[in-house]
Order: C-alpha cells, then sequence, then structure tokens
C-alpha cells in the first residue's frame, strides 16, 4: 500500500445501472431500451484496469441495482438487470465493489399510460423497497447493505424499512436542495422530494424521525453518507447561463461545474467525495460522463473506496 494512503481523499463513485429513459412510456410491453449501459461499463472497466497498472490499490465502485416495480413490469422480470449485467461487472471489477440497492417509487397508471412517481403512497414506497430487496438478496454475490433511494426521495419510514432489512448505510441525501412539490412535472405525481437545506455535507446517523437531520444521540444501525454536493454558489454568471442553484457531483454534468465541486470540496475538506452518475445517461450525455470519468480516474490526490472502507488507515 503506498505512504500516502491516509492523505488521499476516498471517494465513493456510485454508479446507478438504470434503464436508458427515466420513464419508459413507449411500448411498456416490449424489453425496453437498455443500450447505454454496455458502453458505460466497457469504459469503467477499461479506466479501472488502467489505474490498477499504476498504483498497487484496489480501485473499488460502488454498483447501484434497479429491481424495483418499473423494472419488473417493464423489462418482465425485477432481476432484468443484475441478470444481465452482474457477470460481467464481477469479472471486469473488483470482489470488494460495493453491491446496493436502488429502488424508485416509479408506478404504472392503466388510466393515463404513463409511469409517474408515487413519493405520498408509503405502502406503495415499502412494496418498491420490499421487492428490489428480496430480489437482490437472491441474485447478488452479498446481501446488500447500501441504499440509493432513486431520485433523493426518502422518508423516516423508508429509513426505518431499510434498517430493519439490515442495511448499514444510505447514500441518497443530497445536502441544500429544496423540497421540490412537483418532481418531473407529471401531474400524477404524488408527495415531494425532501428539503435537504439542513443536512450534513459529512456522514451522520439519521434522526429517526427525518432522516435528512443527524440524530441527538449520534449513533445509530445506519449511516448516512451524503452526496458531494455545491451548494447556493454561482456555478456560472455568464448572461444568459446566470445559474446559481444547488449542483450535485452528477458525472453527465458539464466538466467545467463537476471541477468547481470538487474544487469546492478540496477545499471544504470533503470526506468522503461521494460521485453519482446512471449508466443510462451514457448515450445522451457520452461526453460530459466520458471526460469526468477521466479526470477522477486519472487523479493522484483520492483513493476510490466504499462506505466499507472509506475511513481505512
Ligand atoms: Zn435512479
Amino acid at each position: 500500500m503506498p505512504q500516502d494512503h491516509a492523505n488521499r481523499v476516498p471517494l465513493i463513485l456510485c454508479v446507478d445501472i438504470e434503464p436508458d429513459e427515466r420513464d419508459i412510456r413507449t411500448d411498456r410491453d416490449a424489453a425496453g431500451p437498455w443500450q447505454a449501459t454496455d458502453d458505460c461499463l466497457a469504459l469503467i472497466a477499461a479506466l479501472r484496469k488502467d489505474r490498477r497498472e499504476r498504483r498497487a490499490e484496489p480501485v473499488l465502485v460502488n454498483w447501484f441495482w434497479r429491481a424495483d416495480p418499473q423494472i419488473q413490469e417493464t423489462f418482465g422480470r425485477a432481476d432484468f438487470a443484475v441478470t444481465r449485467f452482474l457477470g460481467r461487472i464481477q469479472h471486469e471489477g473488483d470482489p470488494a465493489d460495493e453491491h446496493g440497492n436502488h429502488p424508485h417509487a416509479w408506478r404504472w397508471s392503466d388510466a393515463r399510460r404513463v409511469w409517474f412517481n408515487d413519493f405520498a403512497d408509503a405502502d406503495w414506497i415499502a412494496h418498491c423497497i420490499r421487492l428490489s430487496h428480496e430480489t437482490l438478496v437472491g441474485v447478488l454475490p452479498r446481501r446488500p447493505t447500501a441504499v440509493r433511494f432513486g431520485d433523493r426521495f426518502t422518508s423516516a419510514a423508508a429509513v426505518r424499512q431499510v434498517v430493519a432489512l439490515g442495511y448499514t448505510f444510505d447514500l441518497t441525501p443530497e445536502p441544500g436542495h429544496r423540497r421540490i412539490p412537483m418532481f418531473d412535472r407529471e401531474p400524477l405525481t404524488t408527495g415531494a422530494l425532501p428539503d435537504y437545506r439542513k443536512t450534513p455535507t459529512h456522514p451522520y446517523f439519521p434522526s429517526p424521525e427525518d432522516p435528512t437531520r443527524a440524530a441527538r444521540s449520534g449513533s445509530g444501525p445506519l449511516r448516512t453518507i451524503p452526496v458531494t454536493t455545491y451548494p447556493h454558489r454561482w456555478l456560472t454568471r455568464r448572461y444568459p447561463f446566470v445559474r446559481s442553484r444547488v449542483a450535485t457531483l452528477n458525472l453527465a454534468d458539464p466538466p467545467a461545474d463537476i471541477q468547481a465541486i470538487l474544487e469546492d470540496a478540496r477545499k471544504r475538506r470533503t470526506r468522503p467525495i461521494v460521485a453519482v452518475m446512471r449508466t443510462g445517461d451514457f448515450d445522451r450525455h457520452r461526453g460530459p460522463i466520458q471526460a469526468n470519468l477521466l479526470t477522477l480516474f486519472a487523479r493522484d490526490g483520492i483513493r476510490f473506496a466504499t462506505p466499507h472502507t472509506f475511513e481505512d488507515p
């Protein structure tokens, strides 16, 4: 192990393995589009191989699997993605890679023939978590212990449920984001995305009443590792591109934005850095994802970690 190991910033790279479209409207009965993932996995495998050859240390990636009702109904079986991609990932990857659960709350409306996020129905959310968890337990190499809820949704009940199922890490929250009542502009959407303005930017034990906040006790069965964000800053002031939104370290975003977030994280000594991406974005956002992954895999000051290894000395 190189001596500078402890000085380098742990990076938890979360790759959500997802279909090309978020909202699969075209033909519900066909084996819908899941094309972009293959090229995306090939790129990650090549970059990882290259980095391994340069450095004598593990290069770990965190895979988050979809196995929820939208996957089951669209692709015929909830374990569609795992069946199609896990063998390849295990062959190209590291045995210590993290394999986690990424349940979305999409629900099909027969009347409107659309998918919508049913965030307000606690029974539906519980069903999504249960189906994806039970499916993944049956097919993953290890029982999953890390979760990332889809679309940064969370609730006290959802976190209670994953704790009861044995999860010990939640990598959902994106600190700084405001409550969003009508996410994805679909009129059938119910509920809202949580208010993350009081969410810590470092790992914390969530309050049992509100998982967007830290527990007073400072302990608990599950630890939240928030995604790295860049809160309330000007990303660019050049008219007409004036933007002051909270930015998430999502690798589909322009490389200049990603550089700004990484620079801010360096100044604020954010540990670990948590980056996210979805494989389904690789067709539409190939340029930025490629450039951002290249930057990260070439970087010397970081080490690729999982929730289980980011604190290793
Ligand atoms: Zn997702």
